[in-house]
């Protein structure tokens, strides 16, 4: 985090992979879920113009007035932009079809790629206290996911478990070295996990097999299954965490969430 961050303690993870349908918005909501029921504030930025984070933590189409793009554009102060949700420790900045990045670019600012850190590093964000601040980003690798990556601590990257998947790999690593070099020279790889897992076919163990020995560390220990509980829950406006607590989505989630914490140094109060 940059040293004028007034942000405190909040660590910035964008969940990023520019392939589509990967995992990252279910990984983006049921983690952010994992990691409030282990008492983290969370923040998840939808950064989708799909909206689909926003709707899987039950925000309605017509409660999203004030969106990603109004708090990127500074116009609104973070208390507008950032929802409470029915979920203890559970906070969204909605996003709607305006956040294309054909409107961001029109944005005239040479600050375009720094948008999201600058709203994200504002003081007055300092009164919600977040511990953690999830950035679901749309497949591409865009000017907002670029922003995201600018605005980052580290990148979580979902990589679903079939044939093909480490391929497009090396073009987000690109990104990632690129953003690195100029914009934040301290953005670190999170971590990739294995996403819509299925132990019993061959491919996935395949798939987990090669990242684990391309990867090695980087590569979670939990695996994501397939499980129709995690599809099922956005259409009842809530992560699988609430919609079936002890379903195996759940669980690995909240796997996934303890992995994520044990491998944090200590989070020093603030
Ligand atoms: P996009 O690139 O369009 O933003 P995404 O990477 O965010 O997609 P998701 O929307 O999370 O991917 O998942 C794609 C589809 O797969 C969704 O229908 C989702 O419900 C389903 N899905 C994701 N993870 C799992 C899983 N572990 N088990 C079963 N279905 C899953
Ligand atoms: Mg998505």
């Amino acid at each position: 985090m940059s040293a004028n961050a007034p942000l405190g303690r909040a660590k910035i993870i964008a969940i990023a992979n520019q392939k589509g349908g990967v995992g990252k918005t279910t990984t983006s909501i049921n983690l952010t879920a994992a990691l409030a029921e282990k008492g983290c504030q969370t923040l998840l930025v939808d950064l989708d113009p799909q909206g689909n984070a926003s709707t899987g933590l039950g925000v309605d189409q017509k409660d999203r007035v004030i969106t990603t793009y109004d708090f990127l554009a500074g116009d609104v102060a973070p208390g507008s932009a950032i929802q409470k949700t029915e979920f203890e420790n559970v906070y969204v900045i909605p996003a709607t079809t305006d956040l294309s990045s054909a409107d961001i670019e029109l944005i005239s600012n040479e600050k375009r790629s720094f948008l999201l850190r600058d709203a994200l590093h504002q003081l007055s964000m300092d009164v919600f206290k977040f511990d953690y601040i999830l950035i679901d980003c749309p497949p591409s690798l865009n000017i907002l996911t670029v922003n995201a990556l600018v605005a980052a601590d580290s990148v979580l990257v979902p990589l679903q478990s079939e044939f093909f998947a480490l391929e497009g790999l090396s073009q987000l690593m690109l990104s990632v070295r690129d953003v690195r070099a100029t914009a934040n020279p301290n953005l670190r790889i999170e971590g990739v996990v294995l996403t819509m897992y299925d132990s019993r076919n061959n491919l996935s163990q395949q798939v987990e097999e090669d990242a684990r020995q391309n990867l090695r560390d980087l590569v979670f220990k939990t695996l994501i299954p397939r499980n129709v509980r995690l599809s099922e829950a956005p259409s009842f406006s809530m992560p699988a965490l609430h919609y079936d607590s002890a379903s195996k989505g759940s669980q690995a989630y909240r796997q996934l969430a303890q992995e994520l914490l044990d491998r944090q140094p200590a989070l020093t109060g603030g």
